[in-house]
């Protein structure tokens, strides 16, 4: 079986170019090409032999995503990328420029996704599966030759709970944060999480400098544990407990997203209650208006309403921004991935 090197570290690729008698140097060149030029062919690598090319065309494939459609918000800097999978699958990646110089790619870890949040449109279909760390990568790479734009920030935000494909998740991490591939800060990279409380205290163990966001939705476990069903396996207290000891683990100040649906979780004394579970923790809370997804009947609150509750929030002693709406008119947004398709509505 040939090897896929997509998705293969330095010293992966220096394993597998050993049984063919290369000097080790070689394996530096091969992931340059694969993670800072996005070859998709062996002959591309055109500082190598053309005898080794031959024999990497034998020994090693290059996967690499193939862009279906892609779609340029008419208001603000986002593009969201439908991107084919190998395997006929297909996932949604969005590119967000901000006025201030930030590129950020918000990138997928599943098709689909188990978690079944109620108000989420990619957990409607549930999980079909795990994308590979090459996979997870390369939707960055497609981003930045796509567009020719320098990707400053990843969040692992897209479709899919990226501590439930943890593996491939932290691959992709250090894979992006690699001086032979796109070097992208740690400290610029998010992981965007359910609460899966085992996980995080792995990922606190890592060590590493990723910030950690937490969508809570709800200051109570009764709430959550309706809008989020894990919060049955891992209630509020285990999950607050596992951040703060990622926090102390890693000096790095938790996020937690607060998505805020009209009547159900944005009263004043919802607003209260969240600042009370979070004082004292550091933590900073993002305010996300609701993004109407077809088919859930949530309802968006007013803008006034959105910026009340995270005023409350603040009065209460923990940092609270709202987080502004964008690509909502290309159904980019949060939580609007994956229906599109279904919908026939991407241009
Ligand atoms: N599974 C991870 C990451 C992907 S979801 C997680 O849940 O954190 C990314 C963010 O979008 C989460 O905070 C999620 O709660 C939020 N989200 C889901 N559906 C949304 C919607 N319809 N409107 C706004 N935000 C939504
Ligand atoms: Fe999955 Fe996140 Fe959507 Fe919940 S909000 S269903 S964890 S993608």
């Amino acid at each position: 079986m040939p090897i896929e090197l997509v998705g293969c570290t330095l010293e992966e690729i220096e394993s597998a170019l050993a049984p063919l008698g290369e000097p080790r140097y070689r394996a530096l060149q091969i992931a340059r090409w694969i993670y800072q030029r996005r070859v998709a062919h062996f002959n591309e690598m055109t500082d190598l032999s053309q005898q080794l090319r031959e024999r990497l065309e034998e020994a090693a494939t290059l996967m690499r995503l193939r862009m279906a459609a892609r779609s340029d918000a008419p208001n603000d800097l986002t593009t969201k990328f439908l991107l084919d999978l190998p395997d006929g699958l297909a996932i949604e990646t969005v590119l967000m420029g901000f006025d201030d110089g930030r590129r950020s790619v918000c990138v997928s870890t599943q098709v689909g996704c188990g978690m079944g949040c109620t108000f989420c449109a990619t957990g409607m279909a549930g999980l079909v599966r795990n994308l590979t760390a090459g996979e997870i990568v390369d939707q960055v790479l497609l981003v930045r030759s796509e567009t020719d734009e320098r990707i400053t920030h990843v969040v692992f935000m897209g479709m899919g709970e990226p501590l439930a494909n943890y593996d491939a998740t932290l691959r992709a991490a250090r894979l992006l944060n690699a001086p032979y591939g796109p070097n992208i800060g740690m400290r610029h990279m998010t992981i965007s999480t359910v609460g899966l409380v085992p996980q995080i205290r792995r990922l606190a163990e890592e060590r590493l400098q990723l910030t950690l966001a937490v969508s809570l939705h709800a200051p109570d476990d009764e709430l959550r544990s309706q809008l989020v069903p894990v919060n049955r396996r891992w209630p509020l207290a285990e999950l607050l407990a596992a951040t703060r000891d990622y926090a102390d683990a890693t000096g790095r100040r938790v996020t937690f997203e607060y998505v805020l649906m009209h009547g159900v979780n944005d009263r004043d004394d919802q607003a209260r209650q969240l600042a009370v579970l979070l004082s004292g923790s550091g933590a900073h809370v993002n305010v996300i208006p609701w993004n109407p997804v077809h088919g859930l009947q949530y309802a968006r609150p007013p803008v006034h309403a959105v910026h009340r509750f995270a005023a409350l929030v603040r009065r209460g002693g923990v940092s609270a921004t709202v987080r502004l709406d964008r690509g909502v008119d290309i159904q980019a947004a949060c939580g609007q991935l994956q229906r599109i398709r279904a919908a026939g509505v991407l241009a």
